[in-house]
């Protein structure tokens, strides 16, 4: 029997429920079959009047087989092409089927399963948050191949259909309707199929409704073609700014925008086969392999709770004290209030934990000001939070994170005095960036129940949490710690401990390459440029006065008085530039005053101009490929040294934790996939060039060379 249930009822509607034998409907080899054979039935079948494309599972249609496509290979480019014409002519067949066809769209229609909903006549669906609709394909490194830029562009328009294609957007089914890309809604379940059927009684026999708009006479796409003279300045202006945001360095989307300005110029036919064959080329290069390994297999693998022990019972935090209102713990006291948690943020003044408690507020009311949130909602989440200074109020509470300043004697003396608050099967959670967990427990009467969770700044925006294991932290305080950050929607990557855990250290480590490139003499502006190039969010001097040199330096005294002076190779190096720059100049960062930038007060900036006097030497020669390079190698050199000695307890903690936490670019799939992509033996080729001319810090990992020798990606 076939996965797609066939059932003509007696006024000639044939309707087609997909059930395929995975979890969800896919496009695979089983969805080519059963499509194949349903489509053989409906061309031959008499007195047709209609066709219902509808879902058994929950989901509608989940999409292309990720698994099939992580795996296609460049040397089968011609197969995977011709694949893909198959499986897009079966769509064509679809919409040339003489009479109305409907989706009835049960459940979640994204990626390859709303391109079937764009190939039916008319897109019905149950008006209910889970249900979302949408072409997602780009945020994997892929676009969506399956005629969904050539339909969605020629049913709204370019300029309508852009955004949809490019960001990835999902929408619930009422705003799909407001833009166009559904036709109608219905409030249950139990209506969808009858009015499926209803809207194709009501156009029995119409050609109309039977013809796809780009099938039918002089149809004219929204807005106009691309070449038409009103279309001049999206033409100019949109490939631009791709570019700038991009940096070219997400070929899918450049490859998407083109074919959707193609598609408004062209016939159907060609322009899909135009979409076809710049899908292939997309679908085999690396970018998608990197994306989708990283933020579908492995992100799905984290959020099911891979680094979480399984043999623990599963914990909800009620109440939370957070110690500190400062930066940190006013965004941790929002997004836990937010989750539903009650909150005592506590500082050493009532004025200074009201003012961390007016944060939330002001959140709270822009929420309330974009219609994303009722009034009354938001008093609930804001009544959640107590702002105090008083101890007593952290009675009971089931974790209480502290986020005091970067001082190990503040931080023991603060668990020795609270603790004592927390209830008798609370956890601990200490907040530190860059302190060790395993030292800082040494003050608790429990160490077992305390555990690092390292939230990012602004808490509020930033997805992940890291989790730091101590030496003697127990499973069950760390599945505690695991079950609170999803409690308050983060993504949690569990590491052991180390200096700097694992994003600190890292992260460390492309402040302290600028470093060396600056007292080496190249020029400042070089550095920034090439931080960005490579697709770091920022260049690393410019995200170093934003954190400020300020709080390096205090990073620094306290490893000093640790009796930690060398950690990360060179620290000479910063150290000398934190002096000159803050102890000789007064230059701690773009808080502080200004640090290698100075700010106007019209939000410009440029680069401090005795900076060029302390470092710059204009005869100093260095190519780009080796500024980029070495900003690059050193963070995933670092990477793989923890991986390689257990402070990373996974190849998806690295690969999530370095996007997520220190902006690795997500088309590199994460610090650890840009190995395996890169290829092992150019990057061991690369390392001894840059050890050579540049010093031991670029010494290959010996973990490379292990999976070298053993062909073994990472994974
Ligand atoms: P902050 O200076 O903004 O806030 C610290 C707050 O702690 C202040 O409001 C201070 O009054 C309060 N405080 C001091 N002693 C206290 C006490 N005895 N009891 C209660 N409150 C007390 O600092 P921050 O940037 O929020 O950093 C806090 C912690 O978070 C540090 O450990 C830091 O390393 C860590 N962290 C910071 C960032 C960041 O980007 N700023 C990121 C991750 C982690």
């Amino acid at each position: 029997m076939s996965v797609f249930k066939y059932e003509k009822d007696h006024d000639g509607i044939v309707t087609v429920t997909m059930d395929m034998s995975g979890p969800v409907n896919a496009m695979n080899a089983e969805y080519h079959q059963a499509m194949e054979e349903t489509l053989a039935k409906l061309e031959a079948e008499q007195g047709l009047t209609g066709v219902v494309f509808a879902s058994a599972k929950k989901v509608f249609f989940a999409g292309g087989d990720l698994n099939d496509l992580v795996e296609a290979d460049p040397a089968q480019a011609e197969e995977f092409f011709q694949a893909t014409e198959a499986m897009k002519l079966g769509l064509r067949r679809v919409e040339k089927l003489p009479v109305p066809v409907v989706a009835a769209i049960n459940g979640a229609a994204l990626g390859g399963g709303y391109e079937i909903c764009l190939a039916c006549n008319y897109r019905l669906a149950y008006d209910h948050k889970s249900v979302q609709i949408g072409l997602p394909e780009c945020s994997l490194g892929l676009y969506p191949g399956g005629g969904g830029v050539v339909r969605l562009t020629k049913l709204i328009g370019v300029e309508k259909a852009l955004p949809f294609i490019l960001e990835s957007k999902r929408l619930v089914p009422a705003k799909a309707l407001a833009v166009g890309m559904i036709d109608a809604t219905v409030e249950t379940l139990e209506e969808l199929l009858p009015a499926a059927k209803a809207y194709i009684m009501a156009n029995k026999g119409s050609d109309e409704a039977a013809v796809q708009p780009w099938d039918s006479k002089g149809y004219r796409i929204p807005g106009g073609a691309i070449n038409s003279p009103k279309n001049a300045q999206l033409a100019v202006m949109a490939p631009a700014m791709l570019t700038q945001k991009t940096r070219g360095l997400m070929p899918q989307m450049t490859a998407a925008m083109d074919v959707a300005f193609q598609a408004s110029m062209l016939d159907i036919d060609t322009a899909l086969r135009i979409e076809g064959r710049e899908f292939t080329r997309i679908a085999t290069n690396s970018v998608a392999k990197n994306m989708i390994s990283t933020f579908f297999f492995q992100l799905n693998k984290i959020n099911g709770g891979a680094s979480r022990p399984q043999n623990q019972a599963k914990n909800l935090t009620r109440k939370v004290g957070i110690l500190g209102a400062g930066m940190m713990g006013q965004g941790i006291a929002y997004v836990s209030a937010m989750a539903g948690i009650e909150v005592v943020l506590k500082d050493i003044s009532q004025d200074a934990a009201d003012k961390g408690k007016a944060y939330s507020q002001k959140l709270l009311e822009k929420r309330v000001t974009r219609g994303q949130m009722d009034q009354a909602k938001a008093n609930a989440v804001l009544d959640l939070i107590l702002a105090t200074d008083n101890n007593e109020d952290l009675q009971g509470c089931d974790l209480i994170i502290e986020a005091v300043f970067e001082n190990i004697g503040l931080k023991h003396n603060i668990t020795k005095e609270i603790e004592p608050y927390l209830s008798s099967d609370g956890f601990w959670g200490s907040n530190t960036s860059t302190l060790p967990i395993t030292e800082l427990a040494q003050a608790s009467v429990k160490p077992e129940n305390f555990i690092g969770i390292h939230f990012f700044s602004p808490v509020d925006k930033m997805p992940l949490i890291e989790i730091i294991c101590g030496e003697q932290t127990s499973d069950e305080a760390l599945a505690k710690a695991f079950d609170y950050t999803m409690q308050i929607r983060k993504t949690p990557i569990v590491v052991n401990d180390s200096l700097g855990f694992f994003t600190s250290r890292t992260f460390g480590t492309y402040l302290d390459e600028a470093a060396h490139l600056l007292t080496e003499g190249t020029n400042p502006v070089r550095i920034d440029a090439a931080g960005r190039a490579i697709g770091m969010p920022v260049g690393p001097l410019q995200i170093q006065d934003e954190t400020s040199l300020e709080l390096s330096r205090k990073a620094q005294e306290t490893w000093a008085e640790m009796g930690i002076t060398d950690k990360w190779g060179n620290g000479d190096v910063i150290r000398r530039v934190i002096k000159d720059m803050i102890t000789d100049n007064g230059r701690g960062g773009r808080h502080h005053g200004g640090g290698y930038y100075e700010y106007h007060a019209d939000g410009t900036k440029n680069i401090w101009p005795p900076l060029y006097d302390l470092y710059y030497k204009p005869e100093y020669q260095i190519s780009d490929d080796d500024i980029q390079d070495r900003l690059m190698f050193r963070q995933v050199i670092e990477a793989l040294k923890c991986l390689e000695t257990g402070v990373l307890r996974s190849v998806a903690d690295a690969n999530i934790g370095s996007i997520f936490g220190i902006g690795a670019p997500a088309h590199t799939g994460g610090f650890i996939q840009f190995v395996n992509t890169y290829g092992f033996d150019k990057f061991i080729a690369r390392c001894d060039e840059l050890q050579v001319k540049y010093g031991e810090r670029f010494e290959c990992p010996d973990i490379v060379k292990q999976h070298a020798d053993s062909d073994e990606l990472f994974a």
